[in-house]
């Protein structure tokens, strides 16, 4: 793009960031709808859950909708979750981000179609303590295009993705019910089979520093009780998408410490 002149570039990146915006509005009705048996498929158009009331195209634009409304209801003023403009923005984040990083190819809107079911799945996980399982196979579609794609990773390191982590993971819920959800470990095992298993790794422990981090932090302030349950898959979602962009740094730095 080094050719283009400088007005053209903002405005392609403009408009992946209006892009993006709108991608990460259908990520909300996913994480509204998804976890709700059958509203997900039905045709109806988005509702305030407070008053029913039939949301106009006016109050639907990303954004600006909820801050033109100040974040509440025009019809009832019930208060709108932050969530939905902050999906939508993280939306033209990660879109910009990608396009940034990859550059003009297959790879760019794969990764972010990755991006984008993490973030879904880290919200619903963190609201309703589950991981859809549409969630997980919407992932092999991007995961297919990995395996094709990603000339750098050998099959071989793909099928022991597959189980790299997840297996144990099992092994360690047989033994202690409830260790880990059957919906982190289904996660794990298809973002292996997508990123083979040095990367899988790499996620696996950045998730649990992430999440023993959070889960020490949440006992000293005194937020969360002693045996009480907190979910994995967020902490999963941000291990994987750190590990796409900064796994193989992370290997090598590691592997550094041993091997001059
Ligand atoms: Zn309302």
């Amino acid at each position: 793009m080094e050719y283009l002149p400088l007005f053209a570039i903002v405005f392609i990146y403009a408009l992946i960031g209006v892009f993006g915006l709108c991608v990460g509005s259908f990520i909300n009705v996913v994480i509204s709808r998804l976890p709700i048996k059958g509203a997900f498929l039905s045709s109806n158009r988005s509702q305030c859950p407070g008053c029913g009331e039939t949301l106009s195209p006016i109050e639907l634009v990303p954004v600006l909708s909820w801050l033109m409304l100040k974040g509440r209801c025009k019809h009832c003023n019930r208060r709108i979750s932050p969530r939905y403009p902050i999906v939508e923005l993280l939306g033209a984040l990660f879109a910009v981000t990608c396009f940034w990083y990859y550059g003009i190819n297959h790879l760019a809107p794969t990764v972010y179609i990755v991006l984008m079911i993490l973030l879904a799945v880290t919200i619903i996980d963190f609201n309703t303590s589950e991981i859809p399982d549409s969630l997980i196979l919407a992932l092999i579609i991007p995961t297919a295009a990995a395996i094709i794609w990603l000339p750098d990773i050998s099959s071989i390191s793909h099928i022991i993705g597959l189980f790299s982590v997840a297996l144990p993971m099992l092994i360690v819920s047989l033994i202690i019910p409830g260790a880990f959800g059957g919906g982190d470990i289904k996660l794990i095992a298809i973002c292996g089979l997508m990123l083979g298993w040095q990367l899988t790794l790499a996620a696996f422990f950045i998730a649990i520093l992430l999440g023993g981090g959070t889960a020490v932090y949440l006992m000293v302030s005194g937020r969360r009780k002693r045996g009480q349950h907190i979910v994995f898959g967020p902490a999963l979602c941000a291990g994987v998408a750190v590990s796409i962009f900064f796994g193989q740094q992370l290997i090598d730095w590691y592997l550094s410490l041993f091997f001059y």
